[in-house]
């Protein structure tokens, strides 16, 4: 987690400052304690955010807590009405939240655009809450009575996310928990909040009423205390796997309903019969897209049997054209890591896998942009041929600009090699053959699946989420899981007054 800035002393400049967002309006953080926000193109601490005591959390859920009521009497027609303009207000501003994005996560501005289009995807889905809500009704389950089911919101809700999708992880959440009529509190990473506040400012010019949308900033210190709030009823989280599971024991230790998303090694599996050129194309792009910091960026091919050679020389050769450099400037295609001692971990695995005897046949830390002392976090893109499933670079979630080649005899081998990966997110098959393709899909224990596509995040309308050490919880983020999540069911059993009919009876009540 990021260190705290350390107090600056009289004379130097003073840094912008990013503030919590509670009841409809920025709040200058009290605690005094903040943390740096670096620009990763260039190294700087571009300026600091505030990170929240136990009490300015209190007063975000507290505010949250007070416009539940209102919030969910709210009709579906109105909570529609300020979905759509919400909706469009990020269309209209898209280049500002993505400007935001590279700045302080350092992604390219088309990958941070495409970021903003994933995620509106989601509030354009909960525009529909209207139709997400209708429950089932059955008439006359016996003489004179109906039976019916209805969902609610749950109240005070949470959302903590991750730093590699600062716009698009917050609106795979947020949509769908405030058009079911709850309020909510995001804790945003600190490593690039600024985004995050500037949703909040369109959702309140889209109308939404103060305190159903709320921002607070911080560390382990604001994550426990909406841990253990007894007014926060779900914790939706998606980061690394340790604190995923971490978020899921502790929230559910305080009855809560949690999904936590961990992290992941997504493997490629490329079969003999696949178009080359085509494989090599996805798993460079896959690979390398926002430096490989994509919980479905794919980080090991599976090569099977012949294919090996020829595959690994296609991605070899397209390695050169990828253009290293930070993220504003036209013309990049890849931009630096988040932070130097994020680049740094990246780096050792190069060197781990190298001593444990993988083939190194492209090294990031050849590029120019790489290790430049003041400079930004770049290191340039990796491939590490001939790993084997016990290399500690295989083992670990490397979450950078490196690809990993396993080689294998079969189709066989290249299902066990991901049977036996502790995450399960995302996979792919490259294949030409409809039946391989069709047993990949019903044999691989992954939660999402592409068949000649390399990163199938599912659309907006289905669910998203991994199996194993990359989901804990039952359901899944977004889409239709999205909306069991945020809300609860109730089963009303109504008769209404037919005095003919009416008598004492004190058998269980029968439907016969
Ligand atoms: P992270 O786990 O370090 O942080 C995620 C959130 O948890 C942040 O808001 C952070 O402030 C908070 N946090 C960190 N340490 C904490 C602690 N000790 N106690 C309480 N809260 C804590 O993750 P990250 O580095 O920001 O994001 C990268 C990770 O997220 C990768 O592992 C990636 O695979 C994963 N990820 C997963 C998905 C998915 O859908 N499965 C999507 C995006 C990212």
């Amino acid at each position: 987690m990021t260190q705290i800035a350390e107090p600056r002393t009289a004379g130097e400049r003073a840094l912008e400052r990013v503030n919590h967002w509670i009841n409809g309006r920025r709040v200058a953080g009290a605690s005094g304690r903040q943390g740096p926000v670096f620009n990763p193109a260039t190294g700087e601490v571009a300026r600091e955010v505030d990170f929240a005591s136990v009490e300015e959390v209190d007063e975000a859920v507290r505010t949250a807590g007070a416009a539940f009521p209102t919030w969910r009497s709210t009709s579906l027609s109105k909570r529609t009405d300020i979905l759509f303009r919400f909706r469009n207000l990020v269309e209209q501003h898209r280049e500002e939240v993505a400007a935001h994005l590279t700045r302080e996560h350092g992604k390219v501005r088309t990958d941070a655009l495409g970021e903003v289009q994933r995620g509106l995807e989601n509030i354009e889905f909960a525009t529909g809450i209207s139709h997400l809500l209708k429950g089932g009704f059955s008439e006359q389950v016996s003489t004179g009575v109906d039976v019916y089911q209805i969902r609610q919101p749950l109240g005070v809700v949470t959302g903590i996310t991750p730093f590699n999708f600062p716009a698009m992880v917050p609106m795979w959440m947020f949509g769908n928990a405030i058009a079911c009529g709850n309020t909510f509190v995001l804790k945003p990473s600190e490593k690039d909040p600024s985004a995050s506040v500037y949703l909040a400012e369109l959702w309140k010019e889209a109308g939404l009423p103060d305190g159903v949308f709320n921002v607070v900033h911080g560390d382990k210190v604001a994550v426990d205390r909406l841990l253990e709030h007894p007014e926060i009823a779900a914790v939706s989280f998606v980061g690394s796997t340790p604190i995923a599971r971490y978020i899921y024991e502790t929230g559910t230790k305080n009855g809560k309903r949690v999904q936590a998303l961990g992290g992941a090694k997504n493997h490629m599996v490329v079969l003999p019969d696949a178009d080359i050129g085509m494989a090599a194309d996805a798993a460079v792009s896959a690979a390398y897209g926002s430096a490989g910091e994509r919980c479905m960026a794919i980080s090991v091919v599976v090569a099977v049997g012949e294919v090996a050679d020829p595959l690994v020389e296609a991605i070899e050769e397209r390695l050169p054209k990828i253009r290293v450099g930070p993220g504003h400037e036209e013309g990049s295609e890849m931009g630096p890591l988040i932070t130097r001692e994020h680049r740094d971990r990246v780096a050792g695995f190069l060197e781990s896998g190298v001593a444990a005897g993988a083939t190194l046949r492209a090294d990031g830390r050849e590029h120019v942009l790489y290790d430049q002392d003041s400079g930004g976090f770049f290191l340039g893109v990796s491939l590490l041929d001939n790993v084997t499933p016990e290399m500690e670079c295989y083992r670990n979630e490397i979450f950078g600009p490196v690809l990993e080649v396993i080689r294998v005899p079969t189709y066989t081998d290249a299902v066990r090699v991901i049977e036996e990966n502790p995450y399960a997110n995302g996979t792919a098959i490259f294949t030409r053959d409809g039946g391989a393709a069709r047993q990949f899909q019903f044999d691989v224990p992954v939660g999402m699946v592409g068949i000649n596509v390399p990163i199938p995040v599912p659309v907006a309308y289905y669910s998203f989420g991994g199996w194993k050490a990359s989901l804990f919880g039952d359901l899944h983020m977004y889409g239709p899981e999205g909306i069991q999540f945020y809300t609860r069911a109730k089963v009303v059993t109504a008769r209404w007054p037919d005095p003919a009919t009416s008598s004492v009876d004190l058998h269980f009540p029968q439907t016969r």
